[in-house]
């Protein structure tokens, strides 16, 4: 028998695409071996928690039998791919950066059988991500480093990554993705009659740090350069190469890409990556500012039908609105997409349904969009206790009850109604919601106490930095209301809190917050 251990089974998603069958059986696996929810991650993927030892061969060879993965979602390996997922068939560069997602995924996939020799005793399967040729192809080895004939691995070798690595895509101008997160992020670069070009690269962006560890920082991704379409696949196996090679090994708290981009200087690493591709990147393709999107409510995706953005708290379904979803998602056939925010979007809803849809939806307690305040809307929380192993304090459960605290103190500080923050909370540095790009971030540092992060911006281009440590839950009406007070008081017109704290700097925000605290 054995100590009943539990565990936690993510999943691997592409660009966040789940297809219709898909979700049903992880509807039913989350009640018949999890804990009865379904938790949408900040990177696109399901995480099921609270299956046991026992059942997870059974888990997870239903999610592979039926159009799912979990291959490469965890360990040493490149890990879900994210990407724009806008549902607009009608916008080529969308559809362009979807297919990019997945044949990215597919190329740096983990190629030994063990996988499947584990949880289907090696039975072969068929998978919805259908691998382009052109991938299997490029998957080979090409000179990329050291020799890896006789290893079942023709990109990660004997001994994979130093670390986990993780990639984005995306669309000019769409920072969904939060893009300069990631270890490489992948621009699709199209010309004006929409056909694909080639893609613009950044390198060396990450979240993580580690407790206590003051060498460990988030950074954000640096440019690269621009490659022709048909070098896209050439120019991801370099960068891992490199990151395979000359990545820390020794140290896995500085194993990332990030610290190999920041030690060497992008222009080094960028000549080195170079050299492994055997040509030189282009030039960086000029583009629209970044902004902000998250797909919620209802669109048109060009093809006649409607897709349905559906905010869920910090990505958590759960209750009479997963029977309600669920409800809607079987009865229309619908597939989803998950987001990177932790929502989920309905996609190919036929316009006659869309009032039975939000009938059926509202009579389990789905809210619409204008029933959530804007905060909850922007805002994230990883899962944190006690569902994660590193959490040293509560992330998903508590940031609802903050967030209505934080209104409160926006609106006793005198600022408006429609006032808008993005906030986001993670249990530990580890910053799985991506705090420090917050424009007001919470990461845990002990019991009920978080270090809180100023300055990020709304379109995530940039970090913020710790404003003040060990500041407990109890205290935040105490500790926020000067700081929201001398922002009223000092912005320009309509200038976000992100943007003050970054204009004025932390020094001068502590005074203009003393000022005000003292009237
Ligand atoms: Fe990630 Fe830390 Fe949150 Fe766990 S507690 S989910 S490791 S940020």
């Amino acid at each position: 028998q054995g100590k009943a251990y539990m565990f936690m089974m993510r999943t691997r998603q592409p660009a966040g695409i789940v297809p219709n069958r898909l979700y049903l059986v992880m509807d039913d696996l989350a009640d018949q071996f999890g804990n009865g929810t379904l938790r949408l991650t900040t990177r696109q993927a399901y995480q099921l928690h609270g299956v046991l030892k026992h059942d997870l061969k059974t888990v997870f060879s239903t999610v592979i039998k039926n159009m799912g993965s979990t291959l490469g979602a965890c360990g040493d390996v490149n890990r879900n791919v994210m990407g724009a997922c806008a549902p607009y068939t009608n916008r080529p560069d969308y559809v362009y950066c979807q297919k990019a997602a997945n044949d990215i995924a597919d190329l740096l996939a983990p190629q030994s059988g063990a996988y499947y020799d584990m949880w289907l005793d090696g039975e072969k399967f068929v998978s919805i991500y259908k691998e382009d040729p052109k991938v299997t192809a490029d998957r080979a080895f090409n000179g990329y480093g050291t020799n890896f004939e006789n290893s079942p691995e023709p990109i990660y070798g004997t001994q994979f990554l130093p670390r986990k690595f993780k990639v984005a895509v995306t669309v000019p101008g769409d920072n969904s993705v939060d893009l300069f997160t990631n270890d490489l992020g992948v621009i699709v670069i199209t010309d004006e009659k929409g056909e694909l070009k080639g893609y613009n690269l950044v390198v060396g962006g990450g979240m993580g740090r580690t407790r206590g560890n003051d060498d460990t920082f988030p950074r954000l991704a640096d440019p690269l350069g621009y490659v022709d379409k048909d070098d896209l696949f050439h120019a991801v196996k370099a960068v891992v190469a490199v990151q395979r090679d000359y990545g820390r090994r020794d140290n896995r708290q500085q194993a990332r890409l990030k610290y190999l981009v920041e030690d060497w200087g992008i222009e080094r690493f960028k000549a080195v990556t170079e050299q492994y591709l055997g040509k030189k990147f282009g030039e960086f393709v000029p583009m629209p500012a970044w902004e902000y999107k998250d797909y919620l409510g209802w669109g048109e995706q060009g093809d006649g039908k409607l897709f349905y953005g559906i905010y869920v708290q910090n990505g958590r379904i759960k209750g009479d609105q997963k029977k309600a979803l669920r409800a809607v998602i079987e009865r229309f056939n619908l597939p989803v997409t998950l987001t990177p925010h932790q929502n989920i979007i309905l996609r190919d809803v036929e316009p006659a349904n869309k009032d039975e849809i939000l009938a059926i939806l509202r009579a389990g307690g789905v809210q619409e969009l204008v029933d959530w305040d804007s905060i909850d809307r922007l805002s994230m929380a990883c899962p944190a206790l006690p569902l994660c192993g590193l959490a040293v304090t509560e992330a998903e459960r508590s940031l609802p009850d903050i967030n209505q605290r934080i209104r409160a103190i926006l609106t006793k500080a005198g600022l408006p109604a429609e006032t808008e923050l993005h906030v986001r909370m993670t249990g530990c540095p580890n910053g799985c919601a991506r705090p420090y790009m917050a424009e007001l971030g919470f990461v845990g540092d002990g019991p009920n106490s978080y270090a809180i992060w100023l300055g990020g911006n709304t379109n995530q281009t940039r970090l913020a930095t710790t404003y003040q440590e060990r500041v407990k839950v109890k205290d935040l009406e105490a500790f926020l209301e000067p700081i929201f007070v001398a922002w009223k008081d000092n912005r320009r017109p309509k200038e976000s809190l992100g943007d003050w704290v970054a204009r004025l700097g932390h020094p001068a925000v502590r005074q203009a917050a003393a000022a005000a605290a003292a009237t």
